[in-house]
């Protein structure tokens, strides 16, 4: 989430499971905080709450859907950096919306 949009949304940190490689843990070298995060295989790393059954980041600050910001923006993995260009440049994927249309958020289009 970077975009104006995604201030006001939130929906694809609440919505997807968020696995990133150990090396990204700040334990490992990387950044990302130890605590918000739980060791999936030796090798992969997984956000707290993604992996819920109704999913939500734990670093996820705010209301989905009114204002939300991430809670470790300047730390959070690699999945959470790659999907977020795409909103910067106003290209909201299938998967922006899918994570939208759970929460009850109707899809954004290219020219929003
Ligand atoms: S679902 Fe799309 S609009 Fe919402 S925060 Fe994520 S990238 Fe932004
Ligand atoms: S780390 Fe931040 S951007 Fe990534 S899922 Fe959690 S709240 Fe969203």
């Amino acid at each position: 989430m970077s975009d104006s949009h995604c201030l006001s949304c939130g929906a694809c940190c609440a919505a997807f499971r968020v696995t990133f490689d150990v090396s990204e843990l700040e334990g490992e070298g990387g950044c990302v905080p130890d605590g918000l995060a739980d060791r999936e295989t030796t090798t992969l790393a997984r956000l707290k709450g993604t992996d819920y059954a109704r999913p939500r980041c734990l670093a996820l600050v705010g209301e989905i859907g009114v204002a939300v910001r991430c809670g470790i923006y300047a730390e959070r993995p690699g999945p959470c950096r790659e999907f977020a260009p795409l909103a910067e440049v106003g290209v909201f994927g299938t998967a922006c919306n899918r994570a939208r249309a759970r929460h009850g958020l109707p899809p954004l289009g290219a020219g929003d």
